[in-house]
């Protein structure tokens, strides 16, 4: 099975969490595509099409919700599952995620057991829709 991973891509724009969500979703048999920034994550999007996408939510250049509504408002992409991954703990940051676009939330430090479950729920939802 080399060819027919689930392709997830993870947009965050710190190198220390995507290196570790890596090594998580390849001990679990995904393949991760990375993006640091909106337009490497259009880029990748566009390249590889992703079957799911982690949103970081805090990043300098366009931040996560901003995106989300952006991937979430093109026909190309609007299916793609979203994951927002966040350390923002206020109030209505969840709801915040889900106005936006994000079909589901996890906090940081990424609880594994959480994020896999929750990617496990999306994929398989995605799968039963089509
Ligand atoms: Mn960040």
């Amino acid at each position: 099975m080399t060819q027919n991973k689930v392709t997830v891509l993870y947009v965050e724009d710190n190198a220390e969490n995507r290196t570790l969500v890596r090594r998580v979703l390849e001990a679990e048999g995904y393949r991760m595509i990375e993006a640091d920034s909106a337009v490497q994550a259009f880029q990748q999007i566009k390249a590889h099409h992703p079957q799911l996408i982690l949103m970081d939510i805090n990043m300098p250049d366009v931040d996560g919700y901003t995106l989300t509504s952006q991937i979430k408002s093109l026909p190309d992409s609007r299916n793609i599952p979203i994951i927002a991954v966040t350390a923002n703990v206020m109030r209505g940051d969840r709801e915040r995620s889900l106005e936006a676009g994000c079909d589901g939330y996890i906090q940081k430090p990424i609880d594994i057991d959480i994020l896999t479950q929750q990617m496990e729920r999306y994929l398989t939802g995605n799968k039963t829709n089509v």
